[in-house]
């Protein structure tokens, strides 16, 4: 059996274009173009390329984009005060400040300060609140694309047994609660669960998020299942050089799985492409719309 490939890149591609058709309309019907704020403190070269590409592709939807790129010893003060005028700005929208910050800045003061209706990362104390309580707001970004690209293979998710390993605050939490929303029932898996292959052999749904290259093995993977791979790790490549390969062994996973995300081309496109739905939902909410399908 060879696994079907879900492929990311061209679902992040039709997101996209529905969210500029959106966009579109918004502007048209309400004058109202939603507007992006991304924080980059300090000069990380792999937090510079995420910022780049989410900054173009927020224009390349129509929306507005306003980037701040601050240096490495900015304090947390002044930090705050940008985010106070940013919360302030009418026509900002969504305010996302890239992790990791530096060692003088506490995140969770930052991600706390942001207002929750502009925290497109879903990662203020309220959106975690709402999300836990099973209730509606803003979600963090991966996750969301994690169970878009789940429902391109299974129409309904309804009682569909899952199992997420990981159980991070960013990934491994917010996607459990949102596949428990939408009726499955979920095991979370961790680094101190008992006998990690025979619990993952249980899943339907299998969501991997550890960052750790290739830990999943083609026989820890119930026949047929679906793989959604989250990791992003870089490993040196034969013949020297770097590439990148997720947290489940996909030459192996791919003999065995219904269907599985490639590492990269899956779960990866699908962050930026949801961080802009979710600035489309806070400007529509702002206009008191209901959130766009
Ligand atoms: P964290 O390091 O915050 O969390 C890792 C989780 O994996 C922890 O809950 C940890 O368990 C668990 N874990 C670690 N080792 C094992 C093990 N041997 N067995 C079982 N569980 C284990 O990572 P993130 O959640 O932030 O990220 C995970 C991966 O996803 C990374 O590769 C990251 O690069 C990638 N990522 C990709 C994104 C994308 O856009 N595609 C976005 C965000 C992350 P415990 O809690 O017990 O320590």
């Amino acid at each position: 059996m060879t696994a079907r490939i879900i492929d990311g890149k061209a679902e992040a591609a039709r997101l996209r274009a529905q969210i500029a058709v959106d966009v579109a309309e918004l502007k048209r019907d309400h004058g109202v173009v939603p507007g992006l704020a991304v924080v980059l403190v300090g000069n990380d070269p792999a937090s510079e390329v995420y910022v780049r590409n989410k900054a173009t592709q927020t224009r390349e939807a129509g929306m507005a984009s306003f980037e701040y790129r601050l240096p490495e010893s900015l304090s947390e003060h002044a930090l705050l005060e940008l985010i106070g005028e940013l919360n302030a700005r009418p026509d900002v929208h969504g305010i996302l400040v890239q992790l990791p910050l530096p060692p003088q800045i506490s995140s969770e003061r930052i991600l706390t300060a942001i207002a929750p209706e502009k925290d497109v990362d879903g990662l203020h104390p309220i959106n975690v609140g709402y999300l836990a309580a099973g209730k509606a707001g803003l979600v963090p970004c991966t996750p969301l694309g994690c169970v878009i690209l789940a429902k391109t293979v299974h129409e309904s998710l309804q009682g569909l047994d899952v199992v997420v390993v990981g159980r991070s605050v960013l990934v491994g939490r917010p996607v459990a609660q949102l596949l428990l929303g939408e009726n499955c029932t979920v095991t979370i898996a961790h680094s101190q669960t008992r006998d990690l292959p025979s619990t993952c052999r249980r899943a339907d749904l299998l969501v991997v998020a550890v960052g750790r290259p290739q830990m999943v093995r083609g026989a820890w993977i119930k026949p047929g299942a679906t793989v959604i791979d989250v990791g992003i790790n870089r490993v040196p490549k034969d013949g020297g050089g770097t590439r990148l390969v997720g947290d489940v062994a996909f030459d192996e996973a791919v003999e065995v799985a219904g269907a599985i995300t490639p590492v990269p081309g899956g779960v990866g496109p699908m962050t930026i492409a949801c961080l802009l739905a979710n600035t489309l939902t806070c400007a529509r909410l702002r206009l008191g719309l209901s959130v766009a399908a």
